[in-house]
């Protein structure tokens, strides 16, 4: 099998998706189909070894702005901001989230991911057009 295109869509045989597109290092992101909900889902292999069992046909490239990622950057649940993590070794989680400029989140503030609307809603038509 010839190595698959980081960016492209790929149709797959694969224990949860039948379309995905390859993101590099093993991984392949599809909508995946679980109790009416839909989201996408990263599944690795086609190298024989994974979930991914074999990649079939090239469906072409992910239009350009479409980033990557099954999940969008975590942000700021008051203000909105992005945010990294910042590891510090504490007990029972191993760090905290802080803004990206280095500042710390507002009192109570959590992290939300957004889900990769772009990218579901590019599979998903894909998915429309080869009738799954
Ligand atoms: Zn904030």
């Amino acid at each position: 099998m010839t190595e698959p295109i980081v960016g492209h869509a790929y149709e797959i045989h694969s224990r949860n998706l039948e379309v995905a597109v390859y993101v590099g290092h093993r991984a392949f992101v599809g909508i995946r189909e679980k109790f009416d909900h839909h989201y996408l889902f990263t599944e690795f292999g086609g190298d024989g070894t994974g979930t991914v069992r074999s990649v079939g046909r090239d469906l072409g490239p992910v239009p350009e702005g479409i980033v990557l990622y099954d999940h969008l950057e975590a942000r700021c649940s008051v203000c909105g901001r992005l945010t990294s993590w910042l590891p510090d070794g504490s007990t029972p989680t191993p760090g905290r989230s802080i803004h990206e400029d280095g500042t710390e989140l507002e009192d109570g503030a959590g992290t939300v991911c957004g889900d990769n609307r772009p990218l579901f809603d590019f599979l998903a038509n894909i998915e429309k057009e080869l009738g799954l």
